[in-house]
């Protein structure tokens, strides 16, 4: 499982993670949903070590995250952004490949294969040579979701990945994100998919001004909401 307890976390005077506590079992999916600036891609960075919490704990497989190397941690924990964040002068392959060599210290070939697989996964096989900017978002977007899988992390990171997508683009990574769940990756997925995090997610949380206000089980979050500020976020999204 991953548990997240008590993170917080400022930039400056702006304290933007005031004591989050997350708990996703092995092999489920949590949902996090909320308002802009409400603290959630601070919180996935944190996460993932790209930002140091100031407090609080982060545990993977009952073992403290922030204090294992951050390589050995991206290993284990696979992010997915919102602009997909591929090296735009490397062909496909090679923007799998790095990785798997730098971090994982595979050899070329075994990078090559390794990558190959995962582009077959995500049905991109034949764009290995292309470069991200020939690409459609929905596919660079695949492609950025095969890198992180390549590196057969414990754990995946999803940060809006569907917002910068058009609208015929979204339902076949959403597609994608709902196979992986069901194929028992360990996944936190910041969304305004609602429908999406009432499908899919196992446990949906409601941040709101760095806490997690509210969470649950999907059916009962969208529908029997408890605290006013989720049933007002509420009623602006659904
Ligand atoms: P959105 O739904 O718009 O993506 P969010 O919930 O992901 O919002 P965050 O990006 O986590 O929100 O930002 C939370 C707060 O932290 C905001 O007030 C933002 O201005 C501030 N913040 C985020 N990143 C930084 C940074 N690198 N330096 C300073 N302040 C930051
Ligand atoms: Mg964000």
């Amino acid at each position: 499982s991953l548990e997240l307890s008590g993170i917080e976390l400022a930039f400056g005077t702006n304290k933007v993670l005031r004591g989050v506590d997350l708990v996703v079992p092995a092999g489920r999916t949590a949902c996090v949903i909320g308002p802009s600036g409400s603290g959630k891609s601070t919180l996935l960075r944190a996460t993932n070590r790209l930002l140091e919490p100031d407090a609080g704990d982060i545990r993977l497989g009952g073992e403290s995250v922030l204090r294992s190397n951050p390589d050995e941690l991206r290993r284990r924990i696979g992010m997915v952004f919102q602009h997909f964040n591929l090296f735009p002068h490397k062909t496909v392959l090679e923007n799998i490949t790095l990785p798997l060599r730098k971090i994982k210290k595979l050899t070329p070939e075994g990078a090559v294969e390794a990558a190959r697989i995962q582009l077959e996964l995500v049905g991109l096989r034949e764009k290995e040579s292309a470069r991200p900017g020939n690409l459609s978002g929905g596919q660079q977007q695949r492609v950025a979701i095969a890198r992180a899988l390549a590196m057969k992390p414990e754990v995946m990171l999803f940060d809006e990945a569907t917002s910068a997508l058009d609208p015929e683009l979204v339902k076949g990574v959403l597609g994608l994100m709902a196979d992986l769940a069901s194929a028992g990756m360990t996944m936190i997925v910041v969304t305004h998919e609602m429908g999406f995090a009432r499908q899919v997610a196992d446990q949906v949380a409601f941040m709101d001004r760095g806490v997690v206000v509210e969470a649950g089980v999907p059916e009962k979050l969208f529908t029997a909401a408890e605290s006013p500020r989720l049933q007002q976020f509420l009623s602006q999204v659904l």
